[in-house]
Order: structure tokens, then C-alpha cells, then sequence
């Protein structure tokens, strides 16, 4: 199917939901006095200096230099509670509970599964191949899609695997499924990624939503702010589903100074540093005791098969490192996902393996 046939996206959509307008907050002249929004004259004790007694107000320019940062148009960014916010707008505004569903390959971040089943929607799974180094499939995914699929997860670079989806592989699902799902790349680890983002691909693809946060790449994990990327009218139904004032403005403000041009450049040379330690680690690793594969990944972190992960874990517990156990697929029961550091964090980590075990903790 061609790619214009897509001006059909909506159609995809909950049909009750399409239509709805979002709250548009009044736009008032700051001298004059509020008396119209019920909010209290006074500020909580401590926040005397952020005006956090009024209703925020810096989504929208937040959004503005958000599509500067993305390379998008200012009406293609939604600015959401982190990219798990935005993963949860698609899924409730695009399936109808106990009707439609979404496609994931896995393994792969567990949140879409979860967030589809609060919805009442179904999980497709397809497992990608350990032995083909977990690659993008994108004949895997369409032959386990179905018309009830209405939303593709592809997470780019994927959590826990580190793989990125090629271009190529991408342009075919998106083409295939043009008119009949949408396709969400999940961009959250984008920045520590070797090639470029798929934004651009906006302008051809109308199935396509792109996810960014500032939790990974911009040290914002706490702030809670992430992206919704797509043509507008996939940004609008999406703004229409979220309660009036999202966005907190504690949270648009850090983002905002997180993105001025100077922050950005500091961020970029960090990504690059996690980068050079991701190729040290994934060489180092390797050759530790009890490490039997260490999957070359460009996210901010690397997917380990252990001889023993118990004892493995222990060690790096030992010597104070805390990594993750992964679960919920047979092939993952031996592995683990270890974030990149510091160089110094990265050599405490390497020096906790190199120490035996400890049997009696
Ligand atoms: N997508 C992926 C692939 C993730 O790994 C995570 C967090 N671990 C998220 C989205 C959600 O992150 P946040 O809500 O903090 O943006």
C-alpha cells in the first residue's frame, strides 16, 4: 500500500475519540488579577520563589523547543510525563479494550505489554533471535500482525538488547502497514545510538510515531518528560485524551534549561563519553570470568549471558554494583543488563567481577 493512503491514520483510531478537542487553557494578560482559575492567592511554604500556587503555563514553549531539538514542526511534538506517558496515549487513544491489539518483538521493553493489558488490549509477541544477535525482523512482525493490530511497538535501540532497527527493515513495516497500524519507534535510548534518528521520516510516513525522553540522554529521569512525535493529527487526538495541565512546570522548566543550545552541546559530548565506555565495557566484559556473551548494543547499556547469574550478581553486589536481573522470556533467564557508567563506576563494576565470589553472603 502507498504511503498517501495513510491520510487514513485516524481511521485507526477509537472512533469515539476522534473529534475531541483538548482543553485549551485561557490565555490571560500577566497584570491582571486572577480571579477566574480558583487557584490560591498564597504559595505553599518553601515554594515562595516558583509560583507553584498557579496553573502551569510552559508546555507549549517547552513543545517549541522541543521540535527545534528534534528537527520536527512545532505541531508534531507533544510534551508528555515521561516517554511512558506518551507509549500510554497511543495505546488508549488507538485501541478499543477487548477488541483491538498491539505487536511487539521480543525481548523487548516490558511496559508496552503492560500498558495494553490496563487498556484491555491484546499483546502480539514475536521473539526475536538470540542467535541472529536479536536483529530487527520486520517479515517476523508482519506475519504475526493481524487487522486487529492496531499499534506496532519497535524499540530502537531495544531495551534490553541494544539492537536498532535498520532503516530498511523500517521502511517496510511502515509501508506495509501503512492504513492499517500504526508503527511506534521508541527512541529512548536514540541518542546513544551510532546512526540518526527516524523523525525525519515523519514527513514520509503518516503511521509513524516517534518517543523520546529526557530520562536517559538529558540526566531527567526524575523530572518525568518525554515526547510524542507524529503528524499532527496523531499529536491532537493524543492531546485530546490528557487531562487539562499534564505537564508540571517544575518539569517544563528543568526540560527547558536541559535543551538550551549550550546544555545540548554538553549532553552530546556526554553521549559520546557513555559511547567510549559502552566499546571498553563491551570488550572487557567479554573477557571477565563467568561471562559467556556480551551482545554489542547501542543503547546506554549492554545485554550480558551469564554461566551463573546468581553468583554473577553476587559478585557485582559485592563489591557495591547493582545490575538487573531480566525476565519473562525463557532465553533471558541467565542474562542481565548492566548501564554504562563512568569510567569510574564502569572500572568498579569491572573490578567487582574480577573478584571471586563470596559463598557465605
Ligand atoms: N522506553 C524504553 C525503551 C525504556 O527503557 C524506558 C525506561 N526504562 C521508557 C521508554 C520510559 O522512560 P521514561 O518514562 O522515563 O521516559
Amino acid at each position: 500500500m502507498s504511503a498517501s493512503a495513510a491520510d487514513t491514520v485516524l481511521a485507526l483510531a477509537r472512533p469515539e475519540l476522534v473529534g475531541r478537542v483538548a482543553y485549551k487553557p485561557p490565555v490571560v494578560p500577566s497584570d491582571m488579577v486572577r480571579l477566574h482559575a480558583n487557584e490560591s492567592p498564597w504559595n505553599a511554604p518553601g515554594e515562595e520563589a516558583r509560583g507553584l500556587n498557579r496553573y502551569p503555563s510552559l508546555a507549549g514553549l517547552l513543545e517549541t523547543r522541543m521540535s527545534e531539538v528534534y528537527g520536527v514542526e512545532a505541531d508534531q511534538v507533544l510534551a508528555t510525563r515521561g516517554s511512558n506517558d506518551a507509549l500510554d496515549l497511543v495505546i488508549r487513544a488507538f485501541c478499543r479494550a477487548g477488541v483491538d491489539a498491539i505487536l511487539t518483538a521480543t525481548p523487548t521493553f516490558a511496559m508496552y505489554a503492560e500498558l495494553a493489558e490496563v487498556q484491555g488490549a491484546d499483546v502480539v509477541a514475536v521473539a526475536m533471535d538470540p542467535e541472529r544477535g536479536f536483529a530487527f525482523d520486520a517479515d517476523a512482525l508482519l506475519d504475526a500482525w493481524t487487522p486487529a493490530v492496531k499499534v506496532v511497538f519497535v524499540c530502537s535501540p531495544n531495551n534490553p538488547t541494544g539492537q536498532v532497527a535498520a532503516p530498511e527493515q523500517l521502511d517496510r513495516l511502515l509501508d506495509r502497514l501503512a492504513g492499517r497500524s500504526l508503527v511506534v519507534v521508541d527512541e529512548a535510548y536514540a541518542e546513544f545510538a551510532d546512526g540518526p534518528s527516524v523523525v525525519s521520516r515523519l514527513r514520509e510516513w503518516p503511521n509513524l510515531v516517534v518517543v523520546r525522553t529526557l530520562s536517559k540522554g538529558y540526566g531527567l529521569a526524575g523530572a518525568r518528560c518525554g515526547a510524542l512525535l507524529a503528524r499532527r493529527d496523531v499529536v491532537d487526538l493524543a492531546r485530546s485524551i490528557l487531562p487539562p495541565y499534564a505537564l508540571p512546570d517544575p518539569t517544563a522548566r528543568a526540560a527547558l534549561a536541559a535543551l538550551t543550545p549550550r546544555a545540548v552541546e554538553t549532553a552530546a559530548g556526554r553521549f559520546e563519553r557513555i559511547r567510549a565506555e559502552r566499546a571498553r565495557l563491551t570488550g572487557t566484559l567479554a573477557t571477565l570470568p563467568g561471562v559467556q556473551t556480551v551482545w554489542p548494543g547501542e543503547g546506554n547499556f549492554l545485554l550480558l549471558k551469564t554461566a551463573d547469574r546468581e553468583a554473577f550478581v553476587r559478585r557485582c553486589e559485592q563489591g557495591g554494583v547493582l545490575v538487573r536481573r531480566l525476565h519473562g522470556d525463557a532465553f533471558l533467564d541467565q542474562c542481565v543488563r548492566i548501564t554504562v557508567g563512568t569510567a569510574p563506576e564502569n572500572e568498579a563494576l569491572i573490578a567487582a567481577l574480577a573478584q571471586p565470589a563470596d559463598e557465605e553472603a
